[in-house]
């Protein structure tokens, strides 16, 4: 059996080293960091995951300030907002909670955000800084930042030559999780839904990381035996075994299957799914770091 990658453990170790970070901060006499999240509507999913953002960020001792809007706002006014939080020196991070109501350009408003408070890394300049490796000043994506973390904890910071294989191409996920690949020099390939013969191309990989949104697609004869599996995939499905109307998570990997060949691999939950909030509040602190002139911490 292989090796089971705990999320949870590695992201209570990155919120420590945040904590202990704020604390350094503190000490040389500059303000907790700032975190404002906006969300606009009443989508459930995107309030549970705006509370634990914020519950989270308390936490680690941030000023963590909450926008609640409602589903009506116009386009100009979330502009507007995001402008202030923009001019204001207490916020080092802006996060906009998507999906956003179909009135408004997510795009626009996304673009809108300062550069340098970008913690998840969706601005044209971070994308662009990730892209050609400018990555002392970057905000890197917190799901593949805390893939990546999740791989160098397995596999050491060493990456070199390893065959990586992203499927997946979106700009959140499978673009940037490439980009930090290829990084670390590994040979990248990226699949998608037009990809031949994926399950040929899945055993190529030492890393194979998912991030599709479909069901259990990569079975277990797709992995190469020792193969380092991240799965990026959150995904509800119907459990009656359970109950009537129950459902249960399951990531993008046959997990049985694939942790009888792989060397190691994430579970769903518990895997890749703790590590985006943790490298959010990383994220966050870094940008405090930078904005107080100080180096970018590790
Ligand atoms: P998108 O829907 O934006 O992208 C899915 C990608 O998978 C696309 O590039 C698509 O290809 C590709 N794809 C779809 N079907 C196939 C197929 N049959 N064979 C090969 N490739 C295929 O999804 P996201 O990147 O946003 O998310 C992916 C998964 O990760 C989802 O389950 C999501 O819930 C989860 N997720 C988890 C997070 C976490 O915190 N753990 C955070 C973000 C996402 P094409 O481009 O050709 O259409």
């Amino acid at each position: 059996m292989s090796k089971i990658i705990d999320g949870k453990k590695t992201a209570a170790e990155v919120i420590e080293n945040v904590k202990a970070l704020v604390a350094d901060l503190a000490a040389k006499g500059h303000a907790a960091p700032g975190l404002a999240v906006v969300i606009v509507g009443e989508d459930p999913a995107s309030q549970v995951y705006v509370a634990s953002k914020s519950r989270t960020a308390k936490e680690c001792g941030f000023h963590s300030v909450q926008h609640t809007l409602s589903a009506e706002t116009s386009e100009e006014k979330l502009l507007e907002l995001i402008g202030e939080l923009n001019a204001d020196s207490s916020i080092h991070g802006i996060l906009v909670q998507l999906p956003l109501p179909g009135h408004i350009d997510s795009g626009k408003v996304i673009q809108a955000i300062a550069p340098e408070k970008d913690v998840d890394g969706f601005t044209f300049a971070n994308v662009g800084k990730l892209g050609t490796g400018e990555m002392q000043t970057a905000f890197v994506p917190c799901t593949p930042a805390g893939s990546m973390l999740l791989i160098e904890r397995v596999r050491g910071q060493d990456l070199s030559g390893l065959n990586a294989v992203v499927i997946g191409r979106s700009n959140i996920v499978g673009k940037p999780m490439a980009s930090l690949l290829l990084e670390a020099n590994c040979t990248v390939t990226i699949a998608h839904s037009r990809t031949k013969d994926l399950p040929a191309l899945a055993r190529t990989a030492d890393i194979l990381v998912a991030a599709v949104g479909r069901p259990e697609m990569v079975k277990g004869d797709w992995v190469k035996p020792g193969a380092t599996v991240i799965d990026v995939g959150i995904n509800r499905i119907a459990a009656p075994e359970k109950g009537e109307g129950k459902t249960r998570l399951v990531g993008d990997v046959a997990y049985q299957e694939a942790a009888s060949v792989a060397g190691a691999i994430t579970p769903v939950p518990g895997g890749v799914g703790p590590m985006t909030i943790a490298m959010l509040m990383a994220n966050t602190i870094v940008s405090a770091y930078l904005a107080a002139g100080l180096a970018r911490p590790r």
